[in-house]
């Protein structure tokens, strides 16, 4: 009786039917967009802090759509990971970053990384293939060019496929960084249980970042911990000089944000890391 009256709520909402249609027309529209090219990469530099390098950038997926512009991942990455497409667009996405890397590492030196996002479906559904996606796309280049964003969401069944898919990244040498590190009910845990690479400190923590206030001491919180337990640590969403003082004082050793780069295209990326290398 209950799922019943709430199937006849959202037939006689106006507001969510309007929005249940708006999404299968977005999932209709992103299976035509897959095929007539519209998604494209772009590129955000993660810098390191004590040599001021560039050996890393986060690959970040785009859509133009043709009439409506610029299409945030946050508005169509639920509707792929629902709907099922997140499971070719990954692909295509794992395959072009490969392809992108070899023209990063030709101008920018052979131990140039790019750290792709996973979301839950992909991650859960390459769980139970025998050979990772990962190690068909990298071909002949070694593991290590590549770093998998995930989310702690994925860890939280800890099942055995799992574990075995986070062995199997393990043993081809692929890293693995924790994706919005500190959101979630049990971040802690998961640095116990699963080797991991990185942690990325999420963007709320880093917003209001200044000294003397709480979000500095969490930063510093998790930095030291993080350290002691061997992984180190990303900060994303930096966007201004206070908040990338802040975070050197407390130790962090990677910095992503506008204030050095936003996420930008192929060349693009290759232009400012020359520059910024100089
Ligand atoms: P995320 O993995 O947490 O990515 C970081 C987001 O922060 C990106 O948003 C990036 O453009 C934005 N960002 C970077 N620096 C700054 C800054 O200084 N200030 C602010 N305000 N924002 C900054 P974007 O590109 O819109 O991506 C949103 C989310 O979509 C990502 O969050 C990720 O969860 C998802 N996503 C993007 N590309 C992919 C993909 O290829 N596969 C999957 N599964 N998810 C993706
Ligand atoms: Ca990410
Ligand atoms: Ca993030
Ligand atoms: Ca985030």
């Amino acid at each position: 009786a209950k799922a019943l009256g709430r199937g006849r709520h959202e037939d006689y909402n106006p507001v969510l039917q309007q929005m249940v249609r708006e999404r299968r027309h977005l999932a209709a529209d992103l299976r035509r967009a897959v095929d007539a090219g519209e998604l494209f990469l772009v590129y955000q530099p993660i810098v390191h802090l004590a040599s001021q390098r560039v050996h890393k950038a986060e690959v970040l997926l785009r859509w133009k759509h043709p009439q409506r512009g610029l299409i945030s991942p946050a508005e169509f990455i639920p509707v792929a990971e629902e709907t099922g497409l997140i499971l070719p667009i990954g692909q295509w996405v794992l395959e072009q970053s490969v392809r992108d890397l070899a023209v990063l590492r030709a101008a920018l030196g052979d131990t140039f990384q790019v750290s792709v996002n996973k979301s839950p479906r992909q991650f859960l559904n390459d769980a139970r293939l025998a050979v990772p996606r990962e190690k068909a796309a990298l071909g002949e280049l070694a593991g290590s060019s590549l770093c998998v964003e995930i989310t702690e969401s994925m860890l939280m069944e800890a099942s055995p496929a799992v574990k075995d898919k986070f062995m199997q990244l393990r043993d081809m040498g692929v890293q693995v960084s924790l994706d919005d590190f500190g959101t979630g009910y049990s971040s802690l845990a998961y640095l116990k249980m699963f080797d991991i690479d990185y942690i990325k400190i999420d963007r709320s923590f880093v917003k209001n970042l200044a000294p003397g206030s709480s979000d500095q001491v969490l930063c510093e919180a998790m930095i030291v911990m993080a350290h002691r337990l061997g992984v180190k640590v990303i900060a994303e969403g930096v966007e201004e000089a206070q908040q990338l003082a802040v975070l050197a004082e407390a130790g962090c050793d990677y910095i992503q944000g506008f204030h050095f780069c936003p996420p930008v295209v192929l060349a693009e990326l290759v232009d400012w890391v020359r520059r910024h290398h100089g």
